[in-house]
């Protein structure tokens, strides 16, 4: 089994200007190929800790990689540190400064002598072809070591992982097994409730089960190690069918499939639609739906009725009722849905009211206070509910939740209907 280390490098993804995406896109691609990334770092541009994150690196892993601090300029160090960690010094490779000259040449450009920089090669290794941009990379075998410096652009970093770095550690490796994972996503229950329901299987080591808390729901990773994909795939499977018989329609869809997705596949099934009159989520509702391919065909419409007054002309909420107990009330979230679901005549109507913050809450109605109404045939569910969080995380807390109830209203409407 390969041990790998990815040390990236880059002063600014330690003042966190940059996310380090090439390095969980390299995580991924090594795990799916069964290699262990043991660690991850991440260094400034500079030469002395880099250096160090570098031994440190080989003391533990058969793999090291650099991301980073491969281009012409005096902060690039990358080069010069891997060659002198791996003990294998770098020269001027004619051809790659011929192709330098060449691709100046081509766009009319001048280029300068740091340019050459770029033309460096171990003297051992080799370079690794880069067809996106100037900079090269370099693959050094030492030993038992290997050492493998790429640049740090995404749009060159990723086709040079696919397609020179994945193959290589193939023909390395033979077949040294499969990591595969799959996410069963979770709603309308907390994270420690999700953990109570499947505790024991957390402490199993193949699969692993593992919890990961989002805004608004809790995704399960089932993860699975096995000498082919088929395997592995197996083993999730039935890790998984264990795993929904404790969590039932709490799980709402895997992997990429967000609630909205989920949500309109179920209407488009039973061929039922939904229109949504938002106020303090000021239409996200209706965005996440009309997010989904195919909604036009359970999504008539929805209305942002934020003032009283559009309340009552559009949806139809008696300017009474919100001059008696508030426009923030249960009693207007369900007029808001059952008046919405009215004007379309849609199957479902959803309504929401609430104070997203941060100012605007009272004590009686505190910043977080959201009531959430859905409307079906023969009735109207209202949820109160109490966020915690910035603006824009009540309003996301608040349409995801509105998107649940919506969800396991038509899962229990089509079940009775089944009987
Ligand atoms: P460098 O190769 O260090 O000169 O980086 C060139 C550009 O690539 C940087 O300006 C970043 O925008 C991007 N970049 C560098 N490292 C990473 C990384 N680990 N993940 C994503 N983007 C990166
Ligand atoms: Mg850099």
């Amino acid at each position: 089994m390969l041990r790998a280390e990815i040390v990236s490098v880059g002063t600014e993804l330690l003042l966190g200007q940059i996310v380090d995406t090439n390095a969980a896109y390299l995580a991924r691609c090594l795990s799916e190929a069964g290699v262990i990334v043991h660690r991850r770092a991440t260094v400034g541009d500079n030469m002395e800790r880099l250096q160090a994150a570098l031994r440190t690196a080989l003391e533990a892993a058969d793999v090291v990689f650099t991301i980073g601090g491969l281009g012409p300029t005096m902060d690039d160090i990358t080069r010069d540190g891997l060659a002198a960690v791996m003990g294998d010094p770098l020269q001027l490779d004619e051809g790659i400064a011929e192709r330098l000259r060449q691709f100046f040449a081509l766009r009319g450009a001048p280029m300068v002598e740091s340019n050459l920089r770029q033309a460096m090669a171990p003297v051992r290794g080799r370079v690794i072809d880069n067809p996106n941009g100037t900079a090269p990379g370099l693959l050094f075998e030492s030993g038992k070591h290997i050492g493998i410096a790429l640049p740090g652009p995404p749009n060159e970093f990723i086709p040079m992982v696919d397609n020179h770095v994945m193959p290589y550690l193939r023909a390395k490796t033979g077949n040294i097994g499969t990591i595969r994972s799959v996410v069963l996503r979770v709603a309308g229950m907390g994270e420690s409730l999700v953990e109570e329901r499947v505790k024991d299987l957390m402490f199993d080591s193949n699969p692993t089960v593992a919890p990961y808390a989002k805004v608004g729901e809790v995704h399960l990773r089932v993860t699975a190690r096995a000498d082919t994909a088929e395997e592995a795939d197996a083993l999730i499977a039935a890790r998984a069918t264990l795993v929904r018989e404790r969590l039932g329609t709490a799980i709402y869809a895997e992997n990429d499939v967000p609630i909205e997705a989920a949500v309109v596949a179920l209407l488009a099934n039973t061929g039922e639609t939904v229109s949504t009159a938002e106020s303090c989520t000021g239409g996200l509702v209706a965005q996440r739906i009309t997010d989904v391919s195919g909604s036009s065909a359970i999504f008539p419409g929805g209305v942002v009725a934020y003032s009283n007054e559009a309340k009552t002309t559009l949806v139809d909420v008696p300017a009474d009722l919100i001059a008696r107990v508030g426009a923030v009330s249960p009693e207007v979230a369900e007029k808001l849905a059952t008046g919405v679901q009215a004007r379309f005549g849609s199957t479902y109507g959803i309504g929401v009211t609430g104070i997203a913050g941060p100012t605007g809450g009272s004590e009686e109605k505190p910043v977080g206070l959201v009531y959430i109404a859905v409307a079906y045939p023969g009735g109207c569910e209202v949820e109160k509910a109490n966020y915690i969080g910035s603006r824009s995380i009540v309003r996301t807390r608040a349409s995801q939740t509105a998107l649940n109830m919506l969800r396991l209203r038509i899962l229990a409407r089509a079940r009775v209907s089944k009987i």
